[in-house]
């Protein structure tokens, strides 16, 4: 069997230092040169943006951030980032702060440094989203990629013990669709795998001890590497499944990924052997489908779709938008019956098999 395959790889650097927040930031302004910086925090991370930001060149703080980017959200952004004559954007929280940075890139050129406070991993992709009436467009631009990373396990152990779990989830969802995804190579293919790896040993770790460095530490490379790999291989089935999911039922982004998952490992396993023997292998586990079964014990992992507020009633018409965005290489050929077939279980929250 010969290797063959092309790979992009994004420019970007990482600066990985538990409680380093504020001195990689340092630096990273340094570079750029940066003299008028725009922080983009929400209101719950406010405190935790002041910290970090102590002392550095600020122009102004911005704190309007809504899940998912509305329009209206990112042209006041963008109108802030442009009466303050801003040269760099800091974004300092979750995916829906890093994304209205992004917004804010994306019309205005603007570089972004981003510090990640959940897993989602929206820091390592050049993917954007907006929402316009209640329809979310999202678009790949090279502009949005954040010039550099500052991960602070330190600024993670103020986020709470469940929406750790789902977002972890959320990232563990990036490495194990990435496998089959689209542009799947063995570049991401080895990111993914040790995606796994570190996410495995690190959420248990968090949910032992959420005050804890190294759980947090473990997760946070997790989370960087699955993104890295989500980002190259692109969206696979379960992402065009839960991106269904939220749009049509306005489901919570992290925890429809928790639940989303076991369900699409179960339906592609069987027919993608080379991505179930990495994927149990970075478990440390005989088989995929258990692996995961087994973590997810561990963290009291969100269950059904039904918890999280989708209508029994919706999965029919779900179904056939899944249909529809499902890529055409998924291992296990895509049908109405199947797709019906693993919404259903997983409304219920039955075991994934
Ligand atoms: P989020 O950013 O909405 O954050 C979830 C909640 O956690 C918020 O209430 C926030 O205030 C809180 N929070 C964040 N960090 C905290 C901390 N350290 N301590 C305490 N509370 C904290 O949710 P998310 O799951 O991080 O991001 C989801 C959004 O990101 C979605 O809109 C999704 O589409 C987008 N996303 C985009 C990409 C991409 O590549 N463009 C990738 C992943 C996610």
């Amino acid at each position: 069997v010969t290797i063959r395959f092309d790979h992009d790889s994004l420019a970007q650097r990482v600066r990985f230092a538990s409680g380093g927040a504020r001195s990689s930031l340092a630096a990273e302004i340094e570079l750029l040169a940066a003299e008028r910086i725009m922080v983009i925090a929400s209101p719950a991370e406010k405190e935790l943006a002041e910290t970090v930001t102590e002392g550095l060149p600020v122009a102004v703080v911005h704190d309007e951030v809504v899940m998912h980017v509305p329009t209206d959200v990112a042209d006041r952004a963008r109108a802030v980032a442009e009466s303050n004559d801003v040269d760099l954007l800091i974004s300092i929280g979750g995916g829906s702060t890093t994304g209205l940075a992004k917004a804010v890139a994306l019309t205005t050129g603007i570089p972004i440094v981003a510090v990640p406070t959940t897993y989602a991993g929206s820091e390592a992709t050049n993917v954007w989203g907006l929402t316009e009436s209640s329809k979310k467009t999202t678009g790949v631009d090279d502009r949005v990629l954040p010039r550099a990373v500052v991960y602070d396990a330190a600024l993670m152990t103020s986020l709470p013990v469940d929406l750790s779990i789902a977002s972890g989830l959320n990232a563990l969802a990036h490495c194990v669709d990435s496998l089959w995804a689209p542009r799947a190579d063995p570049i991401n293919a080895a990111m993914a795998s040790e995606g796994i790896r570190a996410l495995n040993l690190g959420l248990p770790a968090v949910v032992d001890d959420p005050g804890g460095i190294e759980g947090r530490e473990h997760s946070l490379y997790g989370a960087y590497l699955s993104a890295v790999a989500f980002a190259s291989a692109g969206s696979g089935l379960h992402h065009k499944i839960c991106h269904v999911l939220g749009g049509m039922f306005d489901l919570p982004h992290a925890q429809t990924h928790a639940v989303v998952l076991p369900y699409v490992l179960a339906f592609n396993a069987p027919s993608a052997p080379d991505a179930a023997a990495r994927i149990a292998a970075a478990f440390h586990a005989d088989d995929a489908v258990g692996g995961l079964a087994k973590l997810r014990g561990r963290l009291s992992a969100p269950r059904a779709l039904r918890d999280l507020g989708m209508p029994e009633d919706g999965i029919e018409a779900a179904a056939r938008s899944v249909v529809e965005a499902a890529p055409p290489s998924n291992p296990t050929p895509v049908t109405h019956d199947l797709i019906v077939t693993l919404l259903t279980a997983a409304w219920e929250g039955a075991e994934a098999r």
